[in-house]
């Protein structure tokens, strides 16, 4: 009799079991992100994590500075279109592609690796798009640039326009800005001809910690930090250009934070997300000078340095999101310098 008693129990404890795991498997919503392993993708990974999804990470590889938190991390190349078709293997409630041959100055504006850069990126766009079309996924967020902004518009470097219907005429100052404005036009296109709602927005100067520090695809901010933490007290260090060329630079947090935002928006974009603390680049190397405490002269040397001005403006997505980025770029700039000074440290110590 007992025997029985217990054995019903058991049975009724699986069962119960068994349904838990198959409700959580049927509302648990699944996103995919393409470029999980690079700099916006790992955060995303992580904020997506954060907020219950089931998240497949696809990249090259894992990301150098951070352990994954996705789910299911496939390695894997997506110019291959078999290979996209096995990772986009069911109707994601998500997908998020970011991935792209990508650097900073020095790897998209010398024009050494511009045909890389167009038939990479372009291959990529192009079977991600179609291999979500095919398993009627709607929702697609695509990464362009402020670089598809026209080089006319950014000569003064106190006034640039980068207010996103002044794209076109378009005349982008690098094969990457060209091959974003393709992209932009092929996820508007889908949604035209296809009913999807792909959602665009273009980036602008994303940086922060576990983002790249050397070996020549680093931005501004970073490469900026890495030397002057390499620098001595009472040394001086390189910058690009004159120095008087202006940016802005958003942390990474809000940018996932307008990313998310503008995927499950109704507002197809393109989109800029980026701050509106525009800087000069040698007042940006004066900034982390000040937080190092050391003393280092600037030294001005000819280099790949881009448009003369460029800085986000705001408009647009204050009015479709209700939203945008507000943290001070000393913040940011704080918390980059002391992660990438410390894993300069650690390099050195190695
Ligand atoms: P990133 O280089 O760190 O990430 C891109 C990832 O794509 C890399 O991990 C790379 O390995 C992966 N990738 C490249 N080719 C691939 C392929 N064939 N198959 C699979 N994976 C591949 O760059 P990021 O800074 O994280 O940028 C993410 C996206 O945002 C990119 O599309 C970039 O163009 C765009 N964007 C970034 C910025 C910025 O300031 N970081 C500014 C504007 C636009």
């Amino acid at each position: 009799m007992i025997g029985k008693k217990i054995f019903w129990l058991h049975a009724l404890r699986i069962l119960r079991r068994r349904s838990d795991s198959l409700r959580e498997f049927i509302v648990q919503k699944s996103v995919l992100v393409c470029g999980a392993g690079g700099f916006i993708g790992g955060h995303l990974v992580k904020r997506l994590k954060a907020e219950g999804f089931w998240v497949r990470g696809v990249d090259l590889k894992f990301n150098e500075h951070a352990e994954t938190e996705a789910d299911d991390f496939v390695i894997g190349d997506l110019r291959e279109q078999s290979l996209v078709r096995s990772v986009v293997d069911r109707r994601f409630d998500e997908v998020y592609q970011l991935a792209a041959d990508m650097g900073g100055a020095g790897y998209l504006f010398t024009g050494e690796n511009d045909a890389d850069v167009m038939h990479n990126s372009a291959l990529i766009n192009l079977n991600v798009l179609d291999a979500c079309r095919k398993r009627n996924i709607k929702r697609v967020f695509y990464s362009s640039s402020a670089c598809i902004y026209p080089e006319h518009n950014q000569l003064d470097p106190e006034n640039p326009n980068c207010v996103e219907d002044s794209a076109y005429p378009a005349s982008p100052d690098s094969e990457y800005g060209w091959e974003k404005l393709f992209a932009e036009r092929l996820y508007l296109a889908y949604n035209r001809n296809h009913g999807m709602e792909c959602r665009i927005a273009r980036y602008h100067n994303i940086f922060g910690v576990n983002g790249t520090w050397e070996g020549g695809k680093e931005k501004a901010p970073a490469a900026i930090c890495r030397k002057v933490a390499e620098t001595p007290d009472g040394g001086s260090m390189d910058v690009w250009g004159d120095g008087l060329q202006t940016r802005s630079f958003l942390y990474v947090d809000e940018c996932i934070e307008g990313t998310t935002r503008l995927l499950r928006s109704d507002f197809e974009g393109p989109l800029n997300i980026g701050s509106e603390e525009m800087i000069a680049i040698n007042d940006l190397a004066r900034m982390v000078i000040d937080l190092s405490g050391k003393d280092i002269r600037i030294n001005n040397i000819p280099g790949p340095e881009g448009v003369r001005g460029r800085n986000s403006d705001n408009r647009l997505i204050k009015e479709k999101l209700d939203w945008a980025p507000e943290r001070p770029l000393h913040a940011g700039m704080d918390k980059t310098y002391a992660w990438i000074s410390s894993a300069l440290a650690r390099k050195h110590n190695r």
